[in-house]
């Protein structure tokens, strides 16, 4: 099954929703990152988060960037998505690990540790949305939902789940995004805390054979809960010889010169793909003679 990303609405419209299934796109992001199961996870959640998040922009340019910085062993966390859900992105610490938890779960929260999480809308011509606050645990999940409770004030059910195999593989990965709209009643609020309390995790639903889809599905059954659409998603990274051209660039003439000074080669590296870029001395020479003194 390819990952891909289902959203729809309540008939009555209060309740706004939207699962990922992300099994190929965490694999991706740990085969690149090199990620231990700590990390894999850490990184996964964010990722199906960033994508949920940012499918829900109806600028085809539009991006979501999350920014999980906490003093935890993992250290900083980048995951970006444009538009369609596709997603890429890094942590500082692929290789942290910590005891596991007294109920043999992987302890992320401790991991990523405390600290902020920013939260970038860039939808094209205008300024980016930026919104920060406080880590509540760390899990990610609970911190999704209570960015949007504190910044954009909508009441939000988050689940994100990634399951490592006994080969350090992604077993499982997905998660949901289940929103209140202004007008909802309160007892709408207090069903979903109620559905969310006796539904077991996302990842042990999946494991029962359960798409992410399926979850959301369960998880407002009886609602009224109508599927406007779903498609693929996959980790994807936009970057490309120009861009990275334009970041060498970027660090001004004298940086540049003493770069072709003292450089036979530069070679850059791609922090999402870990493609590498390399400049020879010549076309280093040409981009210096492009930026005026
Ligand atoms: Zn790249």
């Amino acid at each position: 099954m390819n990952d891909f990303i289902m959203r729809g609405v309540t008939k009555d419209g209060f309740i706004k929703a939207a699962a990922m299934h992300s099994v190929k796109t965490v694999e991706e992001a740990r085969r690149i990152h090199r990620t231990l199961p700590l990390a894999t996870a850490a990184l996964g959640r964010t990722l199906t988060a960033a994508g949920l998040m940012g499918d829900e922009l109806k600028e085809d340019d539009g991006s979501v960037t999350l920014q999980v910085r906490g003093d935890g062993p993992l250290g900083a966390i980048t995951a970006v998505s444009d538009s369609s859900g596709n997603v890429r992105g890094y942590l500082q610490n692929p290789a942290a690990e910590l005891p596991l938890r007294p109920n043999g779960k992987l302890d992320v929260g401790g991991g990523v540790g405390r600290g902020t999480l920013t939260v970038i809308k860039d939808i094209g011509a205008r300024e980016p949305f930026s919104g920060k606050v406080e880590l509540l645990s760390g899990e990610i999940a609970e911190d999704i939902a209570y960015y949007y409770y504190a910044s954009e004030q909508i009441p939000t059910v988050c689940a994100l789940g990634v399951l490592v195999d006994k080969d350090q593989s992604v077993r499982q990965a997905g998660g949901y995004i289940i929103q209140l709209m202004p007008g909802a009643p309160d007892g709408l609020v207090t069903i979903l805390e109620e559905r969310v309390r006796e539904t077991p995790s996302i990842t042990a639903m999946m494991e029962q054979g359960m798409s992410a889809a399926d979850v959301l599905r369960y998880m407002l059954d009886g609602m009224g809960f109508v599927e406007l659409y779903s498609h693929d998603v996959r980790y994807e990274c936009k970057c490309s010889r120009q861009k990275v051209e334009q970041a060498i660039l970027s660090i001004g003439r004298e940086e540049l010169k003493r770069l072709y000074e003292e450089e036979e080669t530069v070679r850059v590296t791609c922090q999402f793909c870990d493609k590498e870029y390399v400049f020879d001395k010549a076309e280093i020479g040409r981009m210096l003679l492009s930026v005026e003194p």
